[in-house]
């Protein structure tokens, strides 16, 4: 039997079952001795006022012991000798496409421009102690993509996706938390990812599926409006029936080749800024409105602003996170945000992105579909010239950026390589400056102390979402062009983020299935 209920606790309270089960006993009404299992089924903080509180839901079950949170339904089967489909990139997009063909009786050959999670790893550190980047493996590319050392945020802003718990569900059974089913703001961690990511792995290949690391693909054939095979770095040509092509909005060069290829393309609007970060403790304070206690989670903001009529928000929060080299190519600078699952370190930073508009990119136009990933391009190339110096991050005091002055030093910074003093106010695009400025003065009065001098801003997040568009013909998920073609997750410009690419990449992988049911 199974009884539900839910209470208002305090952090404390609701900390541990070692805390909460007293309080659940006494509102359950049922004699501890006959409770078998306390399950959580829903968490989430209240922290609008003084008295934080945690409204927490449970599943109170008696008699027999009930069994795990998620049981295992999925159609793992074997396919090794089943038609075959070719996915390229092995992000969650690709990796979700491919475990979704193997339930629907495909066999998926995914390629990987990058390394295996663990080698990858070492190349991550090479970058942020050596600045010695690897084209093909870095915080963008290899397996697992670019979510893999990140915060590992499992929230998208979009219910309409598809079915989010059923991607909850297939990252639980392959290693993550329990929590991440009952969190309202569910994270995995940098330090946890890449053990889910490697779960999956070995399911796709424990069911036949095949996946060729460092393979990079360089080139297609396209006849009678079909792609017939792909070319890889090694020269090796791999044919196939159907292609998903999941290889995210940091592969120029696929967007170069599939535009060489006369394959449509459409520029897209996406969003530009900075990353700005602040001392943990000031966010704690403004957010829990006191000292945060250790029951509390590093705390979290979600900020949005319309400025000159552009939306100025936050993007990728990171709590007692770490900003991270994100570049994928020698001369630019690209930064982004990542954390451990246990979000401690004594840091908080985020995007502070505004957007860009077509408009903003009509001196690009000759680049057609390409327009907006140029200006992108030389955005993230002109942060590098204003250092000219490996993966040294240009930076700036907030207040400093704000009030149009140079920076005479700099506060302590997570990110890895280093940063530089910049003044950023003299050389980002006039729009992002200006409405930068002013989101960030409105920022201030929602948050009072957000603009502080202990906070300081890093050049230059750019990589929010895709500049590009592949178009999608809605009826049949192909490309409008390319009949065996399926673009999927954030490459694509369909989604953003981890969830919401995953969720993607299933959908690319039904529309595939049903394509060569009827081919
Ligand atoms: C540091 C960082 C932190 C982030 N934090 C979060 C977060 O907390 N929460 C969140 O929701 N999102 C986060 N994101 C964004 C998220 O990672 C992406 O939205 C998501 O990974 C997109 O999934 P995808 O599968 O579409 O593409 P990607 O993850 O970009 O995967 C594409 C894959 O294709 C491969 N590839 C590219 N070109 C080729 C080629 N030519 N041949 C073969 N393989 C190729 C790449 O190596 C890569 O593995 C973060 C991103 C970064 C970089």
């Amino acid at each position: 039997m199974k009884k539900e209920i839910s209470l208002i606790l305090s952090p404390m309270q609701a900390a541990s079952a070692e805390m909460y089960t007293p309080e659940v006993v006494k509102a359950s009404g049922i004699p501890a001795q006959d409770i078998t299992l306390i399950r959580v089924t829903r968490k989430s903080i209240d922290a609008r006022g003084r008295n934080i509180r945690v409204n927490i839901s449970f599943d109170v079950f008696t008699g027999e012991e009930p069994g795990p949170p998620v049981e295992n339904t999925f159609e793992y089967q074997n396919v090794e000798l089943k038609p075959e489909v070719v996915v390229v990139g092995a992000g969650p997009a690709g990796l979700l496409a491919s475990l979704r063909l193997i339930e629907l009786g495909f066999r998926p050959v995914l390629l990987e421009r990058g390394k295996p999670v663990g080698e990858r790893k070492q190349d991550i550190d090479m970058l942020e102690s050596n600045h010695v980047l690897n084209i093909d493996s870095n915080y963008c590319f290899g397996e697992g993509g670019a979510g893999t050392f990140s915060d590992g945020k499992l929230y998208t802003r979009s219910k309409k996706r598809g079915d989010i718990s059923r991607i909850l569900e297939i990252l639980y059974l392959h290693g993550a938390d329990e929590s991440i089913l009952y969190e309202a703001h569910p994270h995995i961690g940098s330090d946890r990812l890449p053990a889910v990511v490697a779960a999956m792995r070995k399911q796709i290949l424990a069911c036949g599926g095949i996946i060729r690391f460092n393979t990079r693909v360089t080139d297609l054939n396209i006849s009678d409006d079909m792609i017939s095979h792909v070319t890889t770095l090694k020269g090796e040509i791999i044919t196939g029936k159907a292609f998903i092509f999941a290889t995210g909005h940091s592969a120029r060069d696929m967007y170069f080749l599939l535009n060489a290829k006369g394959i449509t393309l459409e520029a897209k609007p996406f969003a530009m800024g900075i990353r700005v970060e602040h001392p943990q403790e000031l966010i704690d304070n403004i957010q829990y409105h006191c000292r945060k206690d250790k029951y509390l989670p590093a705390a979290a903001y979600n900020l949005v602003e319309q400025v000159n009529g552009r939306g100025v928000y936050s993007f990728c929060m990171c709590p007692g996170g770490q900003i991270v080299p994100a570049a994928t190519a020698e001369s630019e600078i690209v930064v982004n945000g990542m954390s451990l699952a246990r979000r401690n370190s004594p840091f908080a930073n985020s995007g502070i992105v505004v957007q860009v508009m077509p408009a903003d990119f009509r001196s690009h136009q000759n680049h057609e579909g390409l327009a907006g990933l140029r200006m992108q391009e030389l955005f993230e190339q002109k942060a590098y010239r204003m250092v000219s110096s490996g993966q040294h991050a240009p930076a700036q005091r907030l207040n400093d950026f704000v009030n149009n002055r140079p920076s005479q030093n700099l506060p302590v910074c997570s990110y890895l390589p280093g940063i530089v003093i910049s003044p950023m106010h003299e050389w980002l695009p006039e729009f992002v400056a200006d409405n930068l400025k002013e989101g960030f003065k409105k920022f201030d009065s929602k948050m009072r102390g957000f603009l502080s001098r202990e906070a300081v801003i890093v050049g230059v997040e750019s990589r929010t979402s895709s500049p590009v568009r592949i178009p999608r013909n809605p009826e049949t998920g192909s490309h409008v062009q390319i009949g065996n073609l399926f673009p999927a997750g954030e490459g694509a410009g369909y989604s953003g983020g981890i969830v919401s690419s995953a969720v993607d990449g299933e959908n690319a992988a039904v529309s595939c299935a049903h394509y060569l049911t009827l081919h």
